[in-house]
């Protein structure tokens, strides 16, 4: 096991798979930046599911236990399953968090091929503002059809995850909610971060998770449950009659650096220690060329070992304006 300065164990791994993406969703990828001219990386630049999978071989010695797929669009890379056989061949639990877009054609394969659970994104119930959010015209229906595919085959809990912000989607909460209870699906709110550059995110667009679940408990019976581990990042809530839980992420009123366990794996092989961090540590050369595992654990550890990000809980208007990656390009 690696410990950071910070006492915390690497635990948690998320990979981004591509920093490319069919929505462009305003919060992430505003189509101002990502746009058709945006350069993203070149195939030849992003790691093979060989490399990926030697990293997480890597990682294992030093306590890995679970594995995120993210990116970007992670079902936009091809015979993502393959992956996945590979990554929970390894005995790690191995999650996939996606726009849901593409999910449907692809749960039997992905479910074959070892998946533990699935995450979907979906910010809204209503149509249109879908649309407006994730600047597409992605279908919700087949959204939530693949969501309750995924029930059904298995990947439980299935997640849905609803970034919300002020004026823009706070009126589809208690719809998210009415449409899960009693299906298993768990949905969580986050809280609009000021990740990367491009997102225009100002504090008064973030909508407090007390004052979502306040105006929640105006329609919905609520009770606190324990977290499942003090590494989670969602509190939990259930419906009183036991018809379901819902969860919150409040990564700005409420951080949780301090049981943070995350390392993110770019695209092209940069470690990285924070969701906010400015830079990234190059293992691409050594996860490349290198057949040694030996060295990359060890190179891995080094970077962990001098950790002590705690951004979130470092706030300030100061801290904002930094040039941060983005969170399509290191994985959110
Ligand atoms: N494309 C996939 C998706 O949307 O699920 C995976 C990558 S996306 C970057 C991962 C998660 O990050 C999504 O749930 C998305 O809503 C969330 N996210 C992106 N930008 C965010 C921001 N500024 N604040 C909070 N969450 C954000
Ligand atoms: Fe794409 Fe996910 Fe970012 Fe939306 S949140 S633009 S779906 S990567
Ligand atoms: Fe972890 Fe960085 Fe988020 Fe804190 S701000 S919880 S250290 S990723």
């Amino acid at each position: 096991m690696v410990l950071d300065k910070l006492s915390r164990p690497l635990r948690d791994l998320r990979i981004s798979v591509t920093d490319r993406c069919n929505f462009r969703c305003r919060y992430c990828m505003p189509r101002e930046e990502f746009g058709s001219d945006h350069t993203f990386l070149s195939k030849s630049e992003i790691l093979t599911y060989e490399e990926i999978n030697r990293f997480v071989i890597a990682c294992k010695p030093l306590g890995l236990q679970k594995v995120r797929i993210t990116g970007g669009e992670p079902l936009l890379r091809k015979d993502i399953h393959k992956l996945v056989e590979m990554i929970s061949g390894l005995g790690i639990e191995t999650a996939l968090t996606t726009n849901g877009s593409l999910l449907s054609g692809q749960l039997n394969k992905l479910a074959g091929s070892g998946l533990d659970r699935v995450t979907i994104s979906l910010d809204a119930m209503d149509q249109e503002t879908h649309s407006r959010i994730t600047d597409s015209t992605f279908s919700v229906s087949d959204i939530l059809g693949g969501i309750m595919e995924a029930s059904s085959l298995g990947l439980d809990p299935v997640k849905v995850n609803c970034v919300v912000r002020r004026g823009v989607n706070e009126s589809e909460v208690p719809k998210l909610v009415r449409k899960f209870r009693g299906t298993g699906v768990i949905v969580r709110f986050i809280e609009f971060m000021d990740v990367g550059r491009t997102n225009g995110w100002t504090p008064g667009q973030v909508v407090p998770s007390s004052e979502i679940l306040d105006f929640l408990s105006k329609d919905f019976d609520l009770v606190p449950l324990i977290r499942d581990s003090p590494s989670d990042v969602a509190s939990r809530w259930a419906h009183s009659d036991g018809s379901g839980e819902i969860g919150f992420i409040s990564s700005v009123s409420n951080p949780f650096c301090g049981d943070c366990v995350r390392a993110r794996l770019s695209s092209e092989g940069k470690l990285y220690t924070c969701l906010f961090s400015t830079l990234g540590h190059e293992m691409s050369d050594l996860i490349q060329k290198e057949a040694d595992s030996d060295k990359l654990t060890r190179a891995i550890t080094k970077v962990w070992e001098q950790r002590k990000d705690r951004y979130s809980e470092e706030r300030k208007p100061e801290t904002i304006t930094l040039p941060r990656v983005e969170m399509s390009y290191i994985g959110g």
